[in-house]
């Protein structure tokens, strides 16, 4: 079994609220390895690249609001002026580009086995108020789908965590160059493993 790299963002709420401390506490006390830490304005276009450009994501997004606004009698239209789930999910990333852009932002680069997994699992839902208890999302927000559209805007949910093992190579490229990743073994490593 090979290490796996994650990218984590800590989102401009994330940074602005005092949360990095803690959220970082939780990825190395579960026992991923920091290889990669950053802290600055996010520039728009590594922003735009950042986020998928591709029909699916769009619609995976919109969608997101769609099933929202269907479980609360919410018509989509007054916001979107559309109930087209690729129109709203653009939309949706026009406003991340703002958020993104608010205050600085912390980017991390985490290294371990099955870090995919765990870095979802600590993140939590998407969606703060589903999100349980026990994970960052689920902790330190309860934002929610309707709350934010109504204000056009994006879901402030303090982290972005990479979704799959090909997107965290591909955000780790886009957001750091190789030099500014180190790498080292963790003192409890033999421990955690027993080698
Ligand atoms: P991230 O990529 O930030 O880790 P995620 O993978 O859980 O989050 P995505 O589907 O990739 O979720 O959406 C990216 C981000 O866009 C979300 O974290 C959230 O901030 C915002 N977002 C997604 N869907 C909506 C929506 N329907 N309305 C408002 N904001 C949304
Ligand atoms: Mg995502």
């Amino acid at each position: 079994m090979t290490k796996q790299k994650a990218l984590l963002i800590i989102k401009p709420d994330g940074v602005a609220r005092g949360l990095c401390g803690a959220i970082l506490k939780r990825f190395e006390q579960v026992g991923l390895t920091i290889i990669g830490l950053k802290f600055g304005m996010a520039d728009e276009k590594t922003v735009v690249a950042h986020y998928p450009e591709t029909d699916v994501w769009f619609e995976k997004v919109g969608q997101r609001t769609l099933t929202n606004y269907a479980e609360k009698s919410l018509d989509t239209k007054g916001i979107f002026k559309t109930d087209n789930a690729v129109e709203i999910g653009k939309t949706v990333k026009k406003w991340l580009i703002d958020y993104f852009q608010e205050s600085p932002v912390l980017c991390v680069v985490v290294e371990g086995y099955n870090v995919i997994e765990i870095v979802r699992k600590l993140s939590g839902n998407t969606i703060p108020l589903l999100a349980t208890p026990g994970t960052i999302r689920g902790d330190f927000s309860h934002d929610t789908i309707d709350l934010a559209n109504e204000q056009n805007r994006p879901l402030r949910n303090i982290i972005h965590a990479s979704d799959t093992v090909e997107d965290g190579e591909k955000e780790v490229r886009l957001w750091f160059k190789p030099e500014e990743l180190f790498s080292y073994v963790r003192t409890d490593e033999k421990i955690m493993f027993k080698k």
